[in-house]
């Protein structure tokens, strides 16, 4: 089990902030913006490189969870991080969206 399940499942306490038949939005524990949260599939795939043709609807349903969290919190201007691979900073390998609001966001990104 990956520890976004183990989130998923209620067996390691989060900020679980929204959740649908899809995914589950919870707060980082690091935070980097004053509101960061995750947006993590219920069904757990490694990362973007490895979804295929029937994870088409999850990917959808990822980013539309996302943006409901990011709405029940307030947020109108975020930034939306996926992190694919090691190389490109990914530390859990669950699949996830970063929302990242609250702040002015500088670009190009680190
Ligand atoms: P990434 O580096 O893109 O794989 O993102 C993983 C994120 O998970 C990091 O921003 C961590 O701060 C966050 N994280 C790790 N453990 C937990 C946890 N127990 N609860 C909430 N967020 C976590």
């Amino acid at each position: 089990m990956t520890l976004f399940e183990k989130i998923i499942a209620r067996q390691i306490p989060a900020s679980i902030v929204y959740e649908d038949a899809w995914c589950v939005a919870f707060r980082d524990i690091s935070p980097q913006a004053p509101t960061h949260l995750l947006c993590v599939p219920r069904k757990a795939i490694e990362k973007v490189a490895d979804a295929v043709e029937d994870d088409a609807e999850l990917l959808g349903r990822v980013l539309l969870g996302a943006a409901s969290a990011a709405r029940q919190e307030g947020l109108e201007g975020y930034r939306l991080v996926i992190n694919n691979g090691e190389s490109a900073g990914q530390t859990v390998f669950h699949l996830h969206v970063h929302v990242l609001g609250g702040r002015r966001m500088a670009w190009p990104p680190g």
